[in-house]
């Protein structure tokens, strides 16, 4: 039996995430069922409060697939995101799909 590979990638700390949550997005609930998760310091892991654990989610919901901006904003999905390291909300453009600082849009 082999043992398992800790992956660094896995365990790489966010400098960034979303505004709204997890579940605005679809991605997958905890195992406990909990599905108001919220995202974890660290990339592509999520955190349960009730279980107070990071985990990495079954699925990514809507981003496991292509994202059509203008159809996910009609969803009522907000890809602005808060930076970590600045402190600073940046809003998406929709036209360049690039990220913006919110004091210059
Ligand atoms: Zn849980």
């Amino acid at each position: 039996m082999s043992s398992p590979i800790l992956n660094p990638e896995a365990l790489e700390r966010r400098t960034w995430h979303y505004i709204q949550s997890p579940a605005h997005f679809e991605v997958a609930a905890c195992s406990c069922g909990n599905a108001d998760t919220q995202w974890s310091e660290f990339r592509h892991h999520v955190w349960c409060d009730p279980c107070q654990k990071d985990f990495v989610p079954e699925h990514n919901g809507v981003f496991d697939g292509p994202i059509p901006i203008g159809v996910a904003t009609m969803l009522g999905l907000n890809f602005d995101r808060f930076n970590m390291e600045t402190g600073k909300v940046e809003r998406l453009n929709h036209e360049s799909a690039q990220y913006e600082d919110a004091a210059h849009v």
